[in-house]
């Protein structure tokens, strides 16, 4: 089976065909500018180099139709035609508490899909453009929509509820939603698998740490807490988002700034973290290198900040799971800073483990970095959000032809 994997923003399109045969993946690439000037795709198969495409691509449309060229073309495709695709798997941001895991799309899906509008209005627009686009080309093709709050649907309504007025839950169902779901999904199962053991015997706590980062507890396979919240500016400290901070400094704020709330907002999401704090870039690379190679200290201090947030966030998972054996490490911080992933680690090694500083220099590849003897296993797994969508599209579309 062959399943192509959409993952829309507001000017881009991501995607990735793979064969489920063998998990491999085809081509993938991005659309970029998508409604604006100089739209450009690049475009890449499997062992070959990227091609970039200049044309103009008004709408999401535009966008899907240049993509499918590409993927048939001759020269730079990989598909005989369209016809090869099996199924297309979508991702979607927001998904409320309609949906709790992966659906099939149709009319009745589409229109919760447009109902979530108010949680998450700058992604899921996209996202249903998106979807209508690939229906339009593509009709008799199966769609699934893969949601990045589903997998914490499981959370308790004592994890979930925010300590305000419960009428403004039942009024506009302000909540903790939690986010990056697929990954801590797809890394906890790999967890499992790679030691061996059924997901139903683990608490394990997953840490995606990326640009936007969050770190969920999964108890028997399943999110019992996750630090994204509301939005995805809750939480740990990020690239460019404040994560936690006290609600009070936003109307301090607009009073001594003579900002708008919206402003104060906006410098929340992409003025703070370790940006705001360094005064560097959002960059861990970046802030790395002027903290450990210029001994710049406001970048040391934001490593810090960032390292201690991720650290108690773990103590008060471990708490709320009444134990823990294993931590993963994922995204672009994760699998590849062995630094940081030791400063958060340094000083946890009373709940089991020691940490193998030959095995944490490991980037980008999957490797248990705690030592054999530990009881806790420390581990570092790539996320791969596009395969665990495809493989909730596949198990979706193959019950469809029992
Ligand atoms: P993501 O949002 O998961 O794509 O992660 C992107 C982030 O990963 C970038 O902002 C980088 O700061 C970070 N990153 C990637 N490679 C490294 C590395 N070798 N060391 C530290 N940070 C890295």
């Amino acid at each position: 089976m062959k399943i192509l994997i959409m993952n829309c923003g507001s000017s881009s399109l991501k995607y990735q065909l793979l064969d489920m045969e063998d998990g491999k993946v085809l081509a993938k690439g991005l659309a970029e500018r998508i409604g604006i000037n100089d739209s450009l795709l690049t475009h890449q198969v499997n062992g070959k180099e990227k091609v970039k495409i200049q044309k103009g691509m008004k709408n999401h449309k535009e966008a899907i139709q240049i993509v499918l060229e590409a993927l048939v073309d001759k020269e730079i495709g990989v598909l005989k035609d369209m016809s090869e695709i099996n199924a297309v798997g979508h991702r979607v941001v927001h998904g409320g508490e309609c949906f709790t895991d992966s659906v099939l799309i149709d009319e009745d899906v589409i229109k919760k899909l447009e109902e979530c509008i108010d949680l998450a209005p700058l992604h899921n627009p996209a996202n249903i453009e998106g979807i209508k686009a690939c229906q339009q080309i593509m009709p008799n093709v199966p769609m699934v929509a893969v949601f990045d709050t589903a997998f914490h649907q499981t959370m308790p309504d004592y994890a979930y509820i925010y300590p305000i007025p419960y009428e403004y839950y039942e009024k506009y169902r302000i909540r903790r939603y939690g986010f990056h779901g697929t990954s801590h999904k797809y890394v906890s199962l790999r967890a499992a698998e790679i030691l061996n053991k059924p997901i139903e015997s683990l608490k394990i706590i997953t840490c995606h740490l990326g640009n936007g980062s969050s770190i969920t507890a999964v108890k028997e396979g399943k999110s019992i807490d996750t630090s994204m919240g509301f939005t995805p500016l809750e939480g740990l400290a990020m690239g460019t988002r404040s994560g936690n901070i006290d609600p009070s400094i936003i109307t301090f704020l607009m009073e001594k700034e003579k900002i708008t709330a919206e402003e104060v907002i906006n410098i929340l999401n992409k003025k703070s973290g370790v940006y705001g704090i360094s005064g560097i870039s959002n960059d861990f690379r970046d802030i790395q290198a002027a903290a450990f190679e210029q001994g710049n200290k406001r970048a040391m201090l934001a490593l810090k900040v960032f390292a201690y947030i991720a650290k108690k966030t773990i103590g008060s998972y471990v708490a709320a799971m009444g134990g823990v054996d294993v931590i993963v490490f994922t995204a672009g911080v994760g699998e590849n800073s062995s630094e940081m992933r030791e400063f958060i680690l340094d000083g946890l090694e009373y709940l089991g483990f020691n940490l193998d500083k030959e095995k944490n220099k490991v980037r980008g590849k999957e490797e248990i970095i705690s030592t054999e003897d530990s009881k806790v296993k420390v581990m570092v797994i790539p996320t791969n959000e596009e395969y665990m969508i495809a493989k909730d599209t596949e198990k979706i579309v193959k019950g469809l032809k029992k």
